[in-house]
């Protein structure tokens, strides 16, 4: 019989009703012939709340003790989510991840899974049961709890389908799919029959929180069919998946904009080996995670070194660069907190031309002005004003078309 894993997010678990109506989506499955694997999220706000219920008696909580604490969420709603099934009259079993040795490594609160043991899930699908795993949660070799970082129940979810061999994993969650932006700034924003891994993890790190990117680099190394969809409604919503030579026609999938970003321009630095590897590593011992790292030479003894962080290190990397600035003879160091990053993104970028002039002539329409670029493979960015940022993703979203399906637009 085939396995089909079925997530339900905090949202979807947050009371009895919403617990009542997930069951009726694992049901349906199983009336469908599928054996049913669930994993539920905490119900609700819950996460947040014990967070804030440790914080309130320890500014710096230990690690471990976080995860002991968090962990205990997902463990109220797989339970409720057994009993409610066992009620509706089907036998079902909730397990934690330690009980089905979901092994992960020590780095408390955002740990990475390492093995799970299968056979006892097998098994009880075997007796015709419904088997609830707990998300976001695991067990070191110590058998300590660890938990797998925010949003982690969707890489539960994903790795489970993938070691099951599971036919799908479908995500059910509060909104119906994935839209090519934030319908909340751009309310025309189209829902997305389906999309790429690559597509999905650009979407993912730029900030468009539908799924955990770890789940979604499961899902590609594994080729895990991932199905995110609504919990109260029944339409389809969007599958992401690895390539078809359908998606290359598609110039651009999606666009995005991120806010909180600061970025430290190093001007005027020593054109000389070594400088560029001394201000990261300072960055790497300052734990400021870089994003977009741009540097050209700008005469036979200098060069400009710019590079873009989160908002909230910007304390920790000023500190580190004041530190070495004479060692790597920089001139001068310009910082703008007051930025945003604008983003498309798009498989068939690799083989059109003409986007980046597409983007950039709709910011100059708009009277936006670009203060940087840079561009993946699959991905063109401009760092513009944020007070801008709105109007740049509206125009950019225009000039795409990505108010419509794709099949539905004329380029
Ligand atoms: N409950 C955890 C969180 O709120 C994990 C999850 O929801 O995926 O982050
Ligand atoms: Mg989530």
């Amino acid at each position: 019989m085939a396995i089909i894993v079925q997530k339900f997010g905090g949202t979807s678990v947050a009371d009895a009703e919403k617990i009542r109506r997930a069951t009726e989506r694992v049901i349906d499955a199983v009336k469908k012939g599928y054996h049913v694997v669930v994993v539920a999220s905490a119900r609700g706000k819950q996460t947040d709340q014990l967070v804030a219920d440790a914080l309130e008696l320890n500014p710096d909580p230990p690690k471990r003790e976080m995860d002991q604490l968090l962990s205990t969420g997902e463990q109220q709603s797989v339970s409720l989510f057994a009993m409610a099934l066992d009620a509706a009259g089907y036998a079902a079993i909730s397990l934690t991840g330690g009980q089905i040795r979901m092994l992960t490594d020590s780095a408390h609160t955002k740990a990475r899974i390492i093995s799970v043991d299968a056979d006892r899930i097998h098994k009880q699908l075997e007796k015709g049961k419904i088997v609830i795993i707990a998300g976001f949660q695991g067990i070191n070799e110590e058998e300590d709890i660890t938990t797998l970082g925010r949003g982690g129940s969707d890489t539960t979810a994903v790795a489970l389908a993938a070691v099951l061999g599971a036919e799908q994993c479908e995500i059910y969650t509060d909104v119906d799919g994935v839209y090519t932006t934030d319908p909340r700034i751009y309310p025309n924003a189209a829902k997305m029959q389906q999309i790429s891994y690559d597509e999905m993890l650009e979407l993912a790190s730029l900030g468009a929180g539908v799924m955990h990117s770890r789940a979604i680099e499961f899902g590609k190394k594994y080729d895990v069919k991932i199905h995110v969809r609504s919990s109260s409604e029944e339409t389809e919503g969007t599958i992401i998946t690895h390539e078809v030579p359908q998606m290359e026609g598609v110039v651009v999938s999606g666009a995005t904009i991120q806010k909180d970003l600061a970025k430290l321009s190093l001007v005027g630095v020593g054109n000389k080996p070594g400088n560029a590897a001394r201000v990261f590593a300072q960055m790497a011992n300052a734990k400021v995670v870089v994003n977009d790292i741009m540097q050209t030479e700008v005469s036979p003894d200098k060069a400009n070194l710019s590079f873009t962080i989160s908002a909230s290190d910007l304390k920790a990397a000023r500190e580190a660069v004041e530190k070495i600035g004479k060692d790597i003879e920089c001139d001068s160091v310009f910082i703008r907190d007051d930025i945003a990053e604008v983003s498309v993104v798009g498989v068939g970028m690799r083989n059109h031309y003409g986007v980046a002039e597409a983007m950039f002539t709709a910011l100059a329409k708009a009277q936006v002005n670009i203060d940087s670029i840079t561009t993946s493979e699959i991905r063109i960015s401009c760092i513009v004003d944020e007070d801008q940022a709105e109007k740049a993703l509206k125009a950019v979203c225009d000039a795409f078309e990505l108010d419509r399906p794709a099949r539905h637009r004329a380029k």
